[in-house]
C-alpha cells in the first residue's frame, strides 16, 4: 500500500511526486505514455518554446541583424531545427526521471483507472492489468485540445498543437483558429518560418480576459511582424480537401461568409480536462459542466482520498498553476499547513515582444467600481530596451487609490516573462507602489521599466 498514488506524469504529477518523496512519503506515478513529463514537456510549452527561440534567432538573422552591423544570409534547416527540439526535450524528460530516482519515486507504466477505494487498476502498453493500492490517490491527468462542432481534426491538414511543432515543411498557408495562447505562440513562429499565417478570432480581441490595452499593443507588435489578425469572425467550419482544408467563416453582423483555403488548419480554441477511461464514476466523482473534476478548495474530490490538481481541475491551465497545486496538495497529504498561495497566476505569452499579466486588469477594476491609478512605462524610454532594438510594448501598473497597494500588473516587452516574477513577489507581500519605486533596479536592465511604472502611478517618473 503506497501513501500516495499520483495518476499522470506532467507537472501536476511529476512535482506531487518529488514532493511527496522529499517528505518520506512512499509514492508511485502512474503514467502511460512512452516518457514523464506530460503536455508541457513533450508537446506543448517545451518544444514551443524551443521553436519560438529557434524561429526568433531565424528572424533576427533575417531582419535585425544587419542594423548590428553583422551580414549574414540565413538558410532554414527545418529538419535541424525540429531534431535540436527534440533533444533538448528527451533529456528534459531524463531530468525528471533522475529526480524521480533521488526521490525515490517509482514510475508504473500503464494507463491508470479508479478501481474502487484506494484502488487503482494499471493497464500496461501490452494489456496487462495489475491493480497497485494507495492510501492516497492524486488524479494529474492533465487537459487534451478542444476542438470546434464543423471542425474535423484529421490530425494531417487540420492540425492540434501537437502537430503544428512537428510540421516536416513550412506550410505556405497556415489559419489558425483561436488568439488566445496557443494560437498566437505558433502563428509566431510558423510565421517566422515563413507561412502565410491568418489568425482568425471570435472575440473583437486577441487574448480574451487579457488587459485590453496590453492585448492590443500586442497586437499591433504581431501585426507589424506579419501576422494577418482577423477579429470577429465565428469559424463555422473547417474540412480536409485534396491535401488541404477549406475554412468557412460565418456570415455575422457585419461579417460576410466566406471560404479560405490553406495548406494546415491549426485549431487553437483551447483545452478539455482530460478524464477518458479514468473510471470516476466508480468513486462516484461527477465532473462540472466543463468536464473538469471539482474539489473543495483544498484538492479533496467527492470521493474519499481522492484528490485532483492541475488541468484537470478547475483554473487557469498552467504549469506553473499545476505545480503550486502540487505541492499545496501533497503537504496536506503530509499533514503539514500548507503555505502555498495560487490566488493570482501569472500568465506569460511567449511571442516577441512577450505578454506577461497578473492580478486584475484595467477592465475588471473598473466593473468591480474600484478607485484605482495607473502607472504606465514605455520600453522606448527604457535604456536597455533602446540599446537592444527591442522598444515595443510598455508596463502597466495599476494600484489601489486609497491605500497604494498593487492590484495588477501588465506588460507587453522584451523577456518581460523573465519579469513577471518580481511582480508576482510584489503581490505576494502585498507590496505598495512605493515599494516598487523605491527599490533599486539595476541599471541598465528592462527592469527599471517596473519601477519607472510603479514611480508613474505617483506621477514621479523620472525617465519619461
Ligand atoms: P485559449 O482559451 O487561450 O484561446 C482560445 C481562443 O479561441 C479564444 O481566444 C477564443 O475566443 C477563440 N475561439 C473559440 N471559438 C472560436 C471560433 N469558433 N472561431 C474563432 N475563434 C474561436 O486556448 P489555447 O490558446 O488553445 O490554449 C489552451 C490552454 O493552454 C490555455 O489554458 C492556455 O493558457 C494554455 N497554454 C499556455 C501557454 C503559456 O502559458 N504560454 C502556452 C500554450 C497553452
Amino acid at each position: 500500500m503506497y501513501d500516495v498514488i499520483i495518476i499522470g506524469g506532467g507537472p501536476g504529477g511529476y512535482n506531487a511526486a518529488i514532493r511527496a518523496g522529499q517528505l518520506g512519503l512512499s509514492v508511485a506515478v502512474i503514467e502511460g505514455a512512452q516518457h514523464l513529463g506530460g503536455t508541457c514537456l513533450n508537446v506543448g510549452c517545451m518544444p514551443a518554446k524551443s521553436l519560438l527561440h529557434a524561429s526568433e534567432l531565424y528572424e533576427m538573422a533575417r531582419t535585425e541583424f544587419a542594423s548590428f552591423g553583422i551580414a549574414v544570409e540565413p538558410r532554414l534547416d527545418l529538419a535541424r531545427m525540429m531534431a535540436q527540439k527534440t533533444e533538448a526535450v528527451a533529456k528534459l524528460v531524463k531530468g525528471v526521471e533522475f529526480l524521480f530516482r533521488k526521490n525515490k519515486v517509482e514510475w508504473v507504466r500503464g494507463w491508470g483507472r479508479l478501481d474502487g477505494e484506494s484502488r487503482v487498476r494499471v493497464t500496461g502498453s501490452t494489456g496487462e492489468i495489475s491493480v497497485i493500492e494507495g492510501r492516497n490517490i492524486v488524479l494529474a491527468t492533465g487537459s487534451r485540445p478542444s476542438t470546434l462542432p464543423g471542425v474535423c481534426v484529421d490530425h494531417r491538414n487540420i492540425v492540434t498543437s501537437t502537430e503544428a511543432l512537428s510540421f516536416t515543411q513550412v506550410p505556405d498557408r497556415l489559419i489558425v483558429i483561436g488568439a488566445g495562447v496557443v494560437g498566437l505562440e505558433m502563428g509566431s513562429i510558423w510565421c517566422r518560418l515563413g507561412s502565410e499565417v491568418t489568425v482568425l478570432e471570435y472575440a473583437d480581441t486577441i487574448l480574451p480576459g487579457t488587459d485590453r490595452e496590453i492585448a492590443r499593443t500586442l497586437e499591433r507588435s504581431l501585426r507589424k511582424q506579419g501576422l494577418n489578425i482577423r477579429l470577429g469572425v465565428r469559424v463555422a467550419s473547417a474540412t480536409p480537401s485534396d491535401g488541404a482544408a477549406v475554412v468557412t467563416i460565418e456570415a455575422d453582423s457585419g461579417v460576410e461568409a466566406e471560404k479560405l483555403m490553406a495548406d494546415k488548419v491549426l485549431v487553437a480554441v483551447g483545452r478539455r480536462a482530460f478524464t477518458d477511461g479514468l473510471g470516476l464514476e466508480v468513486v462516484g466523482i461527477v465532473p462540472d459542466a466543463r468536464g473538469a473534476i471539482p474539489h473543495d478548495g483544498h484538492y479533496r474530490t467527492s470521493a474519499p482520498g481522492v484528490w485532483v490538481i492541475g488541468d484537470v481541475t478547475h483554473g487557469a491551465m498552467l504549469a506553473h498553476k499545476a505545480e503550486e497545486e502540487a505541492i499545496e496538495c501533497i503537504e496536506i497529504i503530509a499533514g503539514k499547513v500548507s503555505v502555498s498561495d495560487d490566488s493570482d497566476i501569472p500568465v506569460v505569452v511567449y511571442t516577441r515582444p512577450e505578454l506577461a499579466a497578473i492580478g486584475a486588469s484595467e477592465e475588471e477594476l473598473t466593473a468591480a467600481g474600484i478607485d484605482f491609478r495607473v502607472g504606465r512605462f514605455q520600453f522606448m524610454a527604457n535604456s536597455r530596451a533602446r540599446i537592444n532594438h527591442e522598444t515595443d510594448g510598455l508596463v502597466k501598473m495599476l494600484v489601489d487609490t486609497a491605500s497604494d497597494r498593487i492590484l495588477g500588473i501588465h506588460m507587453v516587452g522584451p523577456q518581460v516573462g523573465e519579469m513577471i516574477a518580481e511582480a508576482r513577489m510584489a503581490l505576494t507581500f502585498a507590496a505598495t507602489a512605493e515599494d516598487v519605486a523605491r527599490t533599486i533596479h539595476p541599471h541598465p536592465t528592462r527592469s527599471e521599466a517596473l519601477r519607472q511604472a510603479a514611480m508613474d502611478s505617483a506621477g514621479w517618473a523620472m525617465q519619461a
